[in-house]
């Protein structure tokens, strides 16, 4: 699914911005910005009329499940606040400061979530018609809208709902971008700013602990790679006998998540149904970033060792992801073709041999978000 934002000459939102924020954040729906040079028409807004003269003006090429939504300053000729006429959503900010003193990108973000939850919950099926700050709210008018940015969660009553009406697959991962874009929204908005503007002070605090960080990284030199910058997947290769390490290394990673410097994929995450090999496949060669968990179970993994590894060298070679050798336990890695590349704790002391684990994992996510920040 994809969305393709532009707005007219009556607002400015910096709409760039927000959809390489919104593409950070999503996985199963795409946003793309389409910049429009159209003067709004000196009127009210008039489904179908409105909506057909922009659609003679923007013919992008549009999928089934694909929207335009157009953004707009101009009232609707009926006060609804949105309308849709061919995958064509125009939603006006009308009178928007009356109801809210956050910014009209919180709004548009919030829209947004309310109509892929349209696919998680329909819309007839959200059982409430009472206006509880639940993004399921948004689609039927405005009311309460503000609250409902600051908490950015789905009410009680429609939580139940899901819990008894477990959605399928595809709307699974909807529902967990949606969440991705509630959790960021709501901590701009409890905050009083702009979706697009955390650096707020927590995430500055955050960042000032990461480089307050004594740094054990080694000095080898890395090449930059035009792949890698913020929303960087980082690809987690181990053999499942390291899993606790992965999960811990994880939890470090947690903070560049949440700074929105990378996301993470390792093969836990793959739902039930799918296809183990493809997926694997398909998230090794999208990661700027692969990390390898050595230890002697990884190398005496086929998996790892014969298709995970010779995919991230390979890559490597070609400057398209940056391999990482991190080394869990004592085995023979400075004999494997990875020992050349990027090798963490420094000089390749082993995860298991620190007395306080932290501080190797620290080294670990302070490497990444250099190369992160480095482009
Ligand atoms: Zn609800």
């Amino acid at each position: 699914m994809k969305f393709i934002l532009a707005q007219d000459n009556t607002l400015k939102l910096k709409l760039p911005k927000l959809t390489r924020q919104l593409n950070s954040l999503c996985t199963s729906v795409k946003f793309e910005h389409l910049k429009l040079d159209y003067q709004a028409p000196d009127e009210l807004i008039s489904c179908p009329k409105t909506h057909s003269k922009y659609l003679r003006n923007i013919k992008p090429s549009l999928g089934d499940q694909d929207y335009i939504l157009l953004i707009t300053d101009t009232q609707y000729d009926n006060n609804y606040f949105y309308e849709e006429e061919k995958q064509l959503i125009i939603i006006s900010f009308f009178g928007w400061p009356y109801f809210t003193s956050l910014p009209a990108e919180n709004g548009l973000v919030y829209f947004i979530c309310g109509i892929l939850m349209d696919f998680v919950i329909p819309w007839d099926a959200v059982e409430h018609k009472e206006r509880l700050g639940c993004v399921n709210d948004f689609l039927m008018d405005k009311t309460r809208v503000d609250d409902g940015m600051r908490k950015g969660h789905l009410c009680p009553a429609c939580r139940e709902r899901l819990q008894k009406n477990p959605p399928d697959e595809a709307s699974k991962a909807i529902y967990s971008d949606v969440q991705q874009i509630l959790g960021v929204l709501s901590m701009a908005s409890s905050k009083e700013q702009n979706f697009l503007s955390p650096p707020n002070p927590e995430m500055e605090e955050a960042r000032a602990e990461l480089e307050s960080i004594p740094d054990p990284a080694p000095a080898q030199p890395v090449r930059n790679r035009p792949a890698i910058g913020k929303g960087t997947q980082v690809f987690i290769s181990y053999a499942h006998e390291d899993e606790k390490y992965k999960d811990k290394l994880l939890e470090h990673l947690s903070m560049l998540q949440r700074l929105g410097m990378i996301s993470t994929w390792n093969d836990r995450m793959i739902e039930a149904g799918e296809k183990y090999e493809n997926v694997i496949n398909e998230n090794l060669n999208k990661s700027g970033i692969i990390i390898m968990l050595i230890s002697a179970s990884f190398i005496a993994s086929d998996y790892c060792y014969g298709i995970e590894m010779k995919t991230a060298l390979e890559r490597e070679e070609k400057d398209e992801a940056v391999a990482i050798s991190v080394i869990l336990k004592d085995c023979l890695w400075d004999m494997m073709p990875f020992a050349k590349l990027l090798v963490l704790p420094k000089d390749g002391k082993p995860v298991q041999r620190f007395t306080r684990k932290d501080e190797a994992y620290t080294s670990v996510a302070r490497a990444i978000a250099k190369l992160i920040e480095g482009n």
